[in-house]
């Protein structure tokens, strides 16, 4: 007998079975339909694409939209222990303020910047520590890129000697 079944050992999955096994009380069975997530191209971000069409894909096709014109496309999905978190390219992108703004402005309290925030951070694990926007303490490793391309440094000076001023965030 369980208290809680959760399918799917993806993103969601993993974290929801993790936080509610951390009470010994709860029994949490976690189904999960894919295999491992061993084979060693779920571990180098850049080989990510090497998992589409294998064993480790759902290999769907998103339907074509005749409205936008928009043909059958290939959609991956990971089938595996982590699901599409191991398949993913390992970037780590939060939405806009003004995405969860919007949310809530459109009549969901709970769901603006400020509320989400705190989550955020509570999640993360961030190399350069913690600040206003940054956890520390977190299940979640993020950081920065550790061998950025030079062109992506030249494109920083560039926008600096535009204006732009750089962001730290
Ligand atoms: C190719 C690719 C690249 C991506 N790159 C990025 C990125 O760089 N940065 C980023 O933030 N996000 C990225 N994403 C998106 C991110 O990985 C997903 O948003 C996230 O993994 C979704 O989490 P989830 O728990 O909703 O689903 P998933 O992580 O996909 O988990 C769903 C799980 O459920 C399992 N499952 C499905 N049906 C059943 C069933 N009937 N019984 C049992 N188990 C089942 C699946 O096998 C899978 O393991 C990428 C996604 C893909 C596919």
């Amino acid at each position: 007998m369980f208290d809680y079944i959760i399918v799917g050992a993806g993103a969601a999955g993993c974290v929801l079975a993790n936080r509610l096994s951390a009470n010994p009380a709860n029994r949490v069975l976690l189904l999960e339909a894919g295999g491992p997530d061993t084979r060693q191209d779920v571990r180098i971000p850049a080989a990510f694409t090497k998992l589409f069409k294998s064993e480790q894909d759902w290999n769907y096709t998103a339907a074509a939209d005749p409205a936008s014109g928009t043909p059958a496309q290939f959609w991956p999905r990971g089938k595996m222990l982590g699901g599409s978190s191991s398949m993913n390219a390992m970037m780590y992108v939060r939405g806009h303020r003004s995405d969860y703004d919007g949310w809530r402005e459109h009549g969901n309290p709970g769901w603006g910047y400020d509320d989400v925030l705190p989550y955020f951070r509570r999640s993360e694990q961030y190399a350069g520590g913690a600040s206003e926007f940054r956890g520390a303490d977190g299940p979640l490793h993020v950081g920065g890129l550790r061998s950025p391309n030079p062109l992506t440094n030249g494109g920083r000076e560039e926008g600096g000697q535009r204006g732009r001023a750089r962001k730290k965030e």
